[in-house]
């Protein structure tokens, strides 16, 4: 499909782009042949996807490509094999500035799936909601300049319930004690993504 992309504004062949990243769909799905989308309504025709959900009206290859980096960064830090170690000391969720990673590189990937989910018509990301903030991240991403103002600074929790590893849920906007945030699941963590100015209290 020929259309314009979003990220570039440049009216090119769209590919199909991943929101979250292919590969957190990947491990939900396991060795099962496809995911099998679930929703609230009235019963339809339930929807299946190969390799997790896809938008084909937002970004052309060469920023899908751009984006790729910072996904395939984001695998390493995500680690599910690495996920029990992570979180040794007892804790049920760490501030990401708590663990030695490349800041810079994950804050661009934080940035890059809300600002993704943010854009999408897709039904899957319908529940995000990040208002001007889309702009904002849209600017600081084409300048690749990162977040050090800790404006969306993110808290990682491991999710340990047996049978969440095979479930994707939406992630979703809401307000905590009047501080945006935006939820994404990406098995088997769960993000806790501010979108607000305020910093976290403890
Ligand atoms: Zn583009």
């Amino acid at each position: 499909m020929i259309g314009i992309c979003q990220f570039c504004g440049e009216r090119r062949p769209l590919v199909g782009a991943h929101i979250t990243p292919r590969n957190y769909f990947q491990r939900v799905k396991g060795r099962a042949f496809y995911l099998e989308g679930v929703q609230l309504g009235p019963p339809g025709k339930a929807k299946r996807f190969q390799a997790g959900v896809k938008d084909k009206a937002i970004l052309c290859s060469s920023c899908d490509n751009r984006f790729g980096v910072w996904d395939n960064y984001s695998y390493q830090v995500l680690d599910a094999r690495k996920a029990d170690a992570k979180f040794s000391r007892g804790k049920q969720a760490i501030l990401l500035s708590e663990i030695p990673i490349n800041f810079e590189k994950f804050s661009l990937f934080i940035l890059s799936l809300l600002w993704r989910a943010a854009i999408s018509n897709e039904p899957f990301y319908k529940r995000v909601e990040i208002g001007h903030h889309q702009s904002v991240i849209k600017d600081m991403l084409k300048n690749e300049f990162y977040d050090v103002a800790g404006f969306y600074s993110t808290v990682v929790s491991l999710l340990k319930p047996e049978k969440h590893e095979t479930i994707m849920f939406t992630p979703y906007s809401v307000t905590l004690d009047g501080v945006a945030v935006v939820f994404f699941y990406m098995p088997p963590f769960k993000l806790m993504v501010k979108v607000d100015r305020r910093p976290f209290t403890r």
